[in-house]
């Protein structure tokens, strides 16, 4: 019998919102990647961040305050011109380095509904992360990629987008954004 054909698939879990404290714990270090109820969190994850037509989820979005995303950039519904990508866990991730130009774009959030912001984040970035299979990876991030990750690992310290906007103008609704921003660009 193949590994693979013990995996069992996915199942959607419930994503939780802006107000629910787990949101704003900070998320600990996974000690056993392999760990059954990781590698199903993990399939659980991949399963809900493409139902919810997101690009990356984090652990504790679903109530699960440890240090695993989800990064997978597609284009979708919300995010039409997201670059395509295997959809990938990372464990464990720190920031090597990064670049010391910022850029601003729109972000949003599973957990945020209906509201979108203009947030600054490094242009590139350094990770060295632990995968789904216990190995040490080091990848190059920039651009959109790069914003999705800064994105989930705010969500490790308990942050979220609208704690980084400049100025609370920098907020605003996703109709809103679908009508003025995304039709412009
Ligand atoms: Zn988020």
């Amino acid at each position: 019998m193949t590994q693979h054909s013990l995996k069992t698939m996915g199942e959607l879990r419930s994503i939780i919102e802006l107000g629910n404290p787990i949101l704003r714990q900070v998320a600990l270090p996974i000690l056993d990647v392999t760990d059954e109820k990781i590698q199903g969190l993990i399939d659980d994850l991949l399963v809900t961040v493409k139902q919810a037509n997101g690009v990356g989820i984090a652990a504790s979005q679903v109530a699960q305050s440890c240090q695993l995303m989800i990064v997978a950039s597609r284009p979708n519904p919300r995010y039409p011109d997201a670059p395509e990508m295997e959809p990938t866990a990372i464990l464990n991730p720190r920031i090597l380095s990064h670049s010391t130009e910022t850029v601003k774009g729109w972000e949003g959030c599973l957990s945020v509904p209906e509201i979108r912001g203009w947030v600054p984040r490094y242009q590139a970035i350094e990770i060295e992360y632990c995968d789904r299979n216990g190995k040490l990876q080091k990848m190059e991030m920039t651009d959109f990629v790069a914003r999705i990750f800064q994105h989930e690992f705010d969500h490790f310290n308990g942050l979220v987008f609208v704690d980084r906007v400049e100025s609370p103008q920098d907020l605003i609704t996703e109709e809103a954004y679908q009508q003025q921003i995304q039709k412009s660009e």
